[in-house]
Protein backbone atom coordinates (compact mmCIF):
# COMPACT_ATOMS: atom_id res chain seq x y z
CA UNK A 1 0.00 0.00 0.00
CA UNK A 2 1.68 3.43 -0.81
CA UNK A 3 2.39 5.87 1.94
CA UNK A 4 0.09 9.35 1.08
CA UNK A 5 2.06 12.56 0.34
CA UNK A 6 0.72 15.63 0.91
CA UNK A 7 1.63 18.55 -1.59
CA UNK A 8 0.36 21.95 -2.01
CA UNK A 9 -0.69 23.37 -5.78
CA UNK A 10 2.50 25.22 -6.20
CA UNK A 11 5.11 23.16 -3.83
CA UNK A 12 8.24 25.93 -3.42
CA UNK A 13 11.48 24.60 -4.80
CA UNK A 14 13.63 22.87 -2.63
CA UNK A 15 15.93 21.25 -4.61
CA UNK A 16 18.38 23.36 -5.08
CA UNK A 17 22.46 22.12 -5.59
CA UNK A 18 25.54 23.40 -4.35
CA UNK A 19 25.93 25.50 -7.40
CA UNK A 20 22.44 27.22 -7.07
CA UNK A 21 21.31 25.52 -9.79
CA UNK A 22 16.85 24.51 -9.65
CA UNK A 23 15.90 21.46 -10.33
CA UNK A 24 12.28 21.04 -11.23
CA UNK A 25 12.07 18.44 -13.93
CA UNK A 26 12.64 14.82 -13.32
CA UNK A 27 12.87 11.97 -15.96
CA UNK A 28 11.30 8.81 -14.73
CA UNK A 29 12.09 5.18 -16.17
CA UNK A 30 9.10 3.46 -16.38
CA UNK A 31 11.32 0.63 -17.43
CA UNK A 32 14.41 -1.17 -18.70
CA UNK A 33 13.06 -2.83 -21.35
CA UNK A 34 12.73 -2.11 -24.90
CA UNK A 35 11.28 -3.53 -27.69
CA UNK A 36 14.37 -2.47 -30.36
CA UNK A 37 17.58 -3.06 -29.66
CA UNK A 38 19.50 0.29 -30.91
CA UNK A 39 23.22 -0.79 -31.45
CA UNK A 40 24.51 1.88 -29.86
CA UNK A 41 22.45 1.43 -26.65
CA UNK A 42 21.97 -2.21 -25.34
CA UNK A 43 23.66 -5.33 -26.76
CA UNK A 44 21.18 -7.78 -28.28
CA UNK A 45 21.44 -10.29 -25.82
CA UNK A 46 20.72 -7.24 -22.77
CA UNK A 47 19.38 -8.78 -19.56
CA UNK A 48 16.59 -7.03 -18.21
CA UNK A 49 15.67 -6.51 -14.46
CA UNK A 50 13.71 -8.52 -12.77
CA UNK A 51 9.96 -7.36 -12.30
CA UNK A 52 10.61 -7.38 -8.27
CA UNK A 53 13.24 -5.09 -8.62
CA UNK A 54 11.54 -2.37 -10.74
CA UNK A 55 9.01 0.20 -8.83
CA UNK A 56 5.36 -0.86 -8.86
CA UNK A 57 2.54 1.60 -10.37
CA UNK A 58 2.39 2.57 -6.92
CA UNK A 59 5.59 3.59 -6.04
CA UNK A 60 6.08 5.31 -9.02
CA UNK A 61 3.08 7.44 -8.47
CA UNK A 62 4.42 8.05 -4.38
CA UNK A 63 8.13 9.23 -5.77
CA UNK A 64 6.85 11.34 -8.67
CA UNK A 65 4.07 13.01 -5.85
CA UNK A 66 7.00 12.96 -3.68
CA UNK A 67 9.65 15.04 -5.85
CA UNK A 68 6.30 17.19 -7.13
CA UNK A 69 5.92 17.91 -3.02
CA UNK A 70 10.04 19.53 -3.34
CA UNK A 71 9.49 21.37 -6.34
CA UNK A 72 9.27 18.78 -9.54
CA UNK A 73 7.02 20.70 -11.85
CA UNK A 74 8.06 19.01 -15.51
CA UNK A 75 8.43 15.14 -15.60
CA UNK A 76 9.02 12.83 -18.91
CA UNK A 77 8.19 9.21 -18.85
CA UNK A 78 10.72 7.27 -20.41
CA UNK A 79 12.82 3.92 -20.59
CA UNK A 80 13.87 1.65 -21.98
CA UNK A 81 10.74 2.04 -23.77
CA UNK A 82 8.10 3.63 -21.79
CA UNK A 83 4.85 2.59 -24.02
CA UNK A 84 5.91 -1.65 -23.15
CA UNK A 85 4.76 -0.51 -19.11
CA UNK A 86 2.25 -2.45 -18.42
CA UNK A 87 -0.75 -0.13 -17.27
CA UNK A 88 0.66 3.43 -18.79
CA UNK A 89 -2.14 5.07 -19.59
CA UNK A 90 -3.16 4.80 -15.84
CA UNK A 91 0.60 5.80 -14.52
CA UNK A 92 0.29 8.86 -16.84
CA UNK A 93 -3.26 9.52 -15.78
CA UNK A 94 -2.04 9.49 -12.31
CA UNK A 95 0.91 11.41 -12.97
CA UNK A 96 -1.05 13.92 -14.48
CA UNK A 97 -3.38 14.75 -11.73
CA UNK A 98 -0.35 15.22 -8.76
CA UNK A 99 -0.67 18.65 -8.16
CA UNK A 100 2.13 20.96 -9.32
CA UNK A 101 3.02 18.54 -12.27
CA UNK A 102 2.78 21.48 -15.25
CA UNK A 103 4.09 19.30 -17.76
CA UNK A 104 3.91 15.91 -18.43
CA UNK A 105 5.87 14.60 -21.77
CA UNK A 106 6.96 11.14 -23.10
CA UNK A 107 10.01 9.77 -24.95
CA UNK A 108 9.42 6.93 -26.95
CA UNK A 109 10.44 4.88 -30.50
CA UNK A 110 6.51 5.48 -31.33
CA UNK A 111 6.08 1.64 -32.53
CA UNK A 112 3.25 1.64 -30.08
CA UNK A 113 1.96 4.92 -30.42
CA UNK A 114 -1.08 3.66 -33.16
CA UNK A 115 -2.50 2.28 -30.29
CA UNK A 116 -1.33 4.77 -27.16
CA UNK A 117 -1.22 8.12 -28.39
CA UNK A 118 -5.14 8.96 -28.00
CA UNK A 119 -5.81 6.81 -25.13
CA UNK A 120 -2.28 8.37 -23.68
CA UNK A 121 -3.20 11.96 -24.31
CA UNK A 122 -6.81 11.22 -23.00
CA UNK A 123 -4.94 10.83 -19.66
CA UNK A 124 -3.16 13.71 -19.84
CA UNK A 125 0.11 12.88 -21.71
CA UNK A 126 1.07 16.62 -23.09
CA UNK A 127 3.53 15.87 -25.94
CA UNK A 128 6.28 13.06 -27.30
CA UNK A 129 9.75 13.32 -28.38
CA UNK A 130 10.04 10.44 -30.96
CA UNK A 131 13.35 8.62 -31.67
CA UNK A 132 13.86 8.45 -35.57
CA UNK A 133 17.57 7.62 -36.56
CA UNK A 134 17.11 7.16 -40.07
CA UNK A 135 14.56 7.69 -43.23
CA UNK A 136 15.47 3.89 -44.58
CA UNK A 137 13.56 1.25 -43.53
CA UNK A 138 17.14 -0.90 -44.03
CA UNK A 139 19.39 1.00 -42.29
CA UNK A 140 16.14 1.74 -39.49
CA UNK A 141 16.40 -2.44 -38.96
CA UNK A 142 20.26 -2.51 -38.67
CA UNK A 143 20.07 0.58 -36.32
CA UNK A 144 17.28 -0.92 -34.12
CA UNK A 145 18.08 -4.38 -35.02
CA UNK A 146 14.84 -5.90 -35.55
CA UNK A 147 12.76 -1.99 -36.12
CA UNK A 148 10.01 -1.68 -38.98
CA UNK A 149 10.15 2.30 -40.18
CA UNK A 150 6.44 1.93 -41.28
CA UNK A 151 5.16 1.46 -37.84
CA UNK A 152 7.21 4.61 -36.47
CA UNK A 153 5.77 6.58 -39.18
CA UNK A 154 2.22 5.48 -38.12
CA UNK A 155 2.98 6.01 -34.49
CA UNK A 156 4.05 9.71 -35.36
CA UNK A 157 0.70 10.13 -37.52
CA UNK A 158 -1.06 9.11 -34.40
CA UNK A 159 0.58 10.97 -31.89
CA UNK A 160 0.12 14.14 -34.44
CA UNK A 161 -3.74 12.83 -34.71
CA UNK A 162 -4.17 12.64 -30.67
CA UNK A 163 -2.54 16.79 -30.34
CA UNK A 164 0.78 15.52 -28.94
CA UNK A 165 2.46 18.50 -29.73
CA UNK A 166 4.91 20.26 -30.36
CA UNK A 167 6.43 16.76 -32.20
CA UNK A 168 9.96 16.73 -31.45
CA UNK A 169 12.33 14.03 -33.30
CA UNK A 170 15.47 12.67 -31.99
CA UNK A 171 18.28 11.62 -33.86
CA UNK A 172 21.30 10.23 -32.86
CA UNK A 173 24.08 11.09 -35.02
CA UNK A 174 26.54 7.66 -35.42
CA UNK A 175 29.40 7.62 -37.99
CA UNK A 176 29.02 5.26 -40.56
CA UNK A 177 25.65 4.75 -39.82
CA UNK A 178 23.64 7.76 -40.45
CA UNK A 179 25.20 10.73 -40.40
CA UNK A 180 24.96 10.75 -44.16
CA UNK A 181 21.17 11.51 -43.73
CA UNK A 182 21.33 14.42 -41.19
CA UNK A 183 20.55 16.75 -44.52
CA UNK A 184 17.38 14.49 -45.48
CA UNK A 185 16.42 14.70 -41.73
CA UNK A 186 16.95 18.29 -41.83
CA UNK A 187 14.86 18.38 -44.54
CA UNK A 188 12.14 17.67 -42.93
CA UNK A 189 11.82 20.63 -41.19
CA UNK A 190 11.12 22.42 -44.26
CA UNK A 191 7.48 21.55 -44.69
CA UNK A 192 6.52 19.96 -40.97
CA UNK A 193 5.84 21.99 -37.91
CA UNK A 194 8.36 19.17 -36.37
CA UNK A 195 12.13 20.17 -33.81
CA UNK A 196 14.33 17.77 -35.00
CA UNK A 197 17.47 17.12 -32.53
CA UNK A 198 20.48 16.03 -33.56
CA UNK A 199 22.35 14.23 -30.74
CA UNK A 200 25.43 13.71 -30.22
CA UNK A 201 26.73 9.83 -28.97
CA UNK A 202 27.47 9.20 -25.39
CA UNK A 203 29.77 6.81 -23.84
CA UNK A 204 28.28 4.13 -21.53
CA UNK A 205 29.45 1.35 -19.90
CA UNK A 206 30.13 -2.00 -22.57
CA UNK A 207 28.66 0.06 -25.28
CA UNK A 208 30.97 3.35 -24.67
CA UNK A 209 34.14 2.35 -27.00
CA UNK A 210 31.97 2.26 -30.21
CA UNK A 211 30.29 5.42 -28.87
CA UNK A 212 33.68 6.97 -29.07
CA UNK A 213 34.71 6.01 -32.03
CA UNK A 214 31.37 6.53 -33.56
CA UNK A 215 30.67 10.46 -32.30
CA UNK A 216 29.83 12.85 -34.55
CA UNK A 217 30.02 16.62 -33.02
CA UNK A 218 27.55 18.93 -33.64
CA UNK A 219 29.37 21.41 -35.74
CA UNK A 220 30.00 18.74 -38.38
CA UNK A 221 26.47 17.85 -38.35
CA UNK A 222 25.52 21.49 -38.80
CA UNK A 223 27.98 22.55 -41.41
CA UNK A 224 26.56 19.22 -43.68
CA UNK A 225 23.27 20.76 -43.24
CA UNK A 226 24.02 24.11 -44.41
CA UNK A 227 26.19 23.12 -46.98
CA UNK A 228 23.63 21.78 -48.26
CA UNK A 229 20.04 23.69 -47.30
CA UNK A 230 22.29 26.78 -46.32
CA UNK A 231 22.15 29.00 -43.37
CA UNK A 232 20.16 28.95 -40.26
CA UNK A 233 19.44 31.21 -38.14
CA UNK A 234 18.62 31.23 -34.29
CA UNK A 235 14.84 31.22 -33.10
CA UNK A 236 14.22 33.76 -30.66
CA UNK A 237 12.01 32.80 -26.87
CA UNK A 238 14.21 30.04 -26.67
CA UNK A 239 14.00 28.60 -22.63
CA UNK A 240 18.06 28.28 -21.68
CA UNK A 241 17.26 25.12 -19.90
CA UNK A 242 16.64 23.26 -23.09
CA UNK A 243 19.75 21.90 -24.33
CA UNK A 244 18.71 22.12 -27.64
CA UNK A 245 19.12 25.68 -28.88
CA UNK A 246 16.44 25.72 -31.73
CA UNK A 247 17.20 26.78 -35.38
CA UNK A 248 15.37 27.64 -38.39
CA UNK A 249 16.25 27.41 -42.09
CA UNK A 250 14.94 29.96 -44.13
CA UNK A 251 10.98 29.55 -44.99
CA UNK A 252 11.10 26.21 -42.91
CA UNK A 253 7.83 25.84 -40.63
CA UNK A 254 9.77 23.42 -38.00
CA UNK A 255 13.32 24.17 -36.33
CA UNK A 256 16.55 22.13 -35.94
CA UNK A 257 18.52 21.75 -32.69
CA UNK A 258 21.75 20.09 -31.57
CA UNK A 259 22.32 18.61 -28.32
CA UNK A 260 25.86 18.62 -27.73
CA UNK A 261 26.63 16.86 -24.59
CA UNK A 262 30.19 16.00 -25.52
CA UNK A 263 31.58 18.99 -27.85
CA UNK A 264 29.28 21.66 -25.75
CA UNK A 265 27.68 20.29 -22.31
CA UNK A 266 25.29 22.33 -20.87
CA UNK A 267 25.40 21.50 -17.39
CA UNK A 268 25.38 24.81 -15.91
CA UNK A 269 21.62 25.26 -16.89
CA UNK A 270 20.92 21.79 -15.86
CA UNK A 271 18.00 21.41 -14.10
CA UNK A 272 17.19 17.31 -14.55
CA UNK A 273 17.15 14.67 -12.12
CA UNK A 274 16.42 11.00 -13.18
CA UNK A 275 14.64 8.40 -11.58
CA UNK A 276 15.56 4.86 -12.95
CA UNK A 277 13.00 1.98 -13.38
CA UNK A 278 14.64 0.57 -9.78
CA UNK A 279 13.98 3.73 -7.79
CA UNK A 280 17.07 5.54 -7.47
CA UNK A 281 17.84 8.61 -8.14
CA UNK A 282 20.38 9.53 -10.76
CA UNK A 283 22.01 13.43 -10.07
CA UNK A 284 23.53 13.12 -13.49
CA UNK A 285 23.25 11.31 -16.84
CA UNK A 286 27.37 10.74 -17.43
CA UNK A 287 27.84 10.00 -13.72
CA UNK A 288 27.48 6.87 -11.80
CA UNK A 289 26.51 8.54 -8.31
CA UNK A 290 22.56 7.66 -7.28
CA UNK A 291 20.54 8.33 -4.26
CA UNK A 292 18.41 4.88 -3.45
CA UNK A 293 14.72 5.95 -2.82
CA UNK A 294 13.30 2.59 -3.37
CA UNK A 295 14.65 0.61 -0.69
CA UNK A 296 13.75 3.01 2.55
CA UNK A 297 10.05 3.79 1.02
CA UNK A 298 9.70 -0.34 1.22
CA UNK A 299 11.45 0.03 4.33
CA UNK A 300 8.20 2.21 5.48
CA UNK A 301 10.75 5.03 6.27
CA UNK A 302 8.30 7.99 6.76
CA UNK A 303 8.07 10.09 3.58
CA UNK A 304 8.78 13.34 4.82
CA UNK A 305 12.13 11.63 6.56
CA UNK A 306 12.81 10.40 2.52
CA UNK A 307 12.26 14.01 1.16
CA UNK A 308 14.83 15.14 3.26
CA UNK A 309 17.53 12.98 2.26
CA UNK A 310 16.43 13.56 -1.04
CA UNK A 311 17.01 17.68 -1.05
CA UNK A 312 20.16 16.13 0.71
CA UNK A 313 21.64 14.35 -1.67
CA UNK A 314 20.20 16.75 -4.78
CA UNK A 315 22.02 19.40 -3.12
CA UNK A 316 25.49 17.52 -4.00
CA UNK A 317 24.30 17.08 -7.95
CA UNK A 318 27.75 17.00 -9.95
CA UNK A 319 28.13 20.15 -11.69
CA UNK A 320 29.16 18.25 -14.59
CA UNK A 321 29.86 15.10 -16.44
CA UNK A 322 33.99 13.46 -16.51
CA UNK A 323 34.24 12.68 -19.77
CA UNK A 324 36.71 15.29 -20.53
CA UNK A 325 38.75 13.69 -17.85
CA UNK A 326 37.74 10.39 -19.20
CA UNK A 327 35.15 9.29 -16.87
CA UNK A 328 32.90 7.20 -18.65
CA UNK A 329 29.58 6.20 -16.60
CA UNK A 330 29.78 2.53 -15.78
CA UNK A 331 27.13 0.92 -13.74
CA UNK A 332 24.60 1.57 -16.44
CA UNK A 333 23.78 1.47 -19.56
CA UNK A 334 21.04 4.37 -21.05
CA UNK A 335 17.94 2.12 -20.90
CA UNK A 336 19.10 0.93 -17.76
CA UNK A 337 18.72 4.96 -16.97
CA UNK A 338 16.38 6.46 -18.88
CA UNK A 339 17.24 8.31 -22.06
N1 LIG B 1 12.82 3.91 -26.04
C1 LIG B 1 12.62 5.31 -26.02
C2 LIG B 1 13.16 5.94 -27.27
O1 LIG B 1 13.59 5.23 -28.17
O2 LIG B 1 13.07 7.15 -27.40
C3 LIG B 1 13.15 6.01 -24.78
C4 LIG B 1 14.46 5.56 -24.21
S1 LIG B 1 15.87 5.84 -25.25
C5 LIG B 1 17.15 5.24 -24.22
C6 LIG B 1 15.97 7.60 -25.17
C7 LIG B 1 16.89 8.26 -26.14
O3 LIG B 1 18.21 7.95 -25.79
C8 LIG B 1 16.70 7.85 -27.57
O4 LIG B 1 16.53 9.00 -28.36
C9 LIG B 1 17.99 7.15 -27.91
O5 LIG B 1 18.34 7.32 -29.25
C10 LIG B 1 18.94 7.86 -26.98
N2 LIG B 1 20.18 7.14 -26.72
C11 LIG B 1 20.35 5.84 -26.39
N3 LIG B 1 21.66 5.55 -26.21
C12 LIG B 1 22.32 6.71 -26.43
C13 LIG B 1 23.70 7.08 -26.40
N4 LIG B 1 24.65 6.19 -26.11
N5 LIG B 1 24.03 8.36 -26.67
C14 LIG B 1 23.07 9.27 -26.98
N6 LIG B 1 21.77 9.00 -27.01
C15 LIG B 1 21.40 7.73 -26.75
Amino acid sequence: MAQSVSSSHQPAIRLIDQFGRRLTYLRVSLTDVCNLRCIYCMPEDMTFRPRHELMSDDEIITIVRMMAGLGINKVRLTGGEPTVRPHVVEIVRQIAHIPGIRDLAMTTNAILLPQLAEPLARAGLNRVNISLDTLNPKKFRFITRWGDLDKVWAGIEAAEAAGLKPLKINAVVTRGFNDDEVVDLARLTLDRDWDIRFIELMPFGSEADFAQTAVVRSQETRERIEAVLGPMQPVPGHDPRDPARPYRLAGARGTIGFISSISEPFCGSCNRLRLTADGKLRLCLLRDGEFDILTPLRAGVPIEEIQEAIVDAAYHKPWGHGLPDGLVPQSRLMNQIGG
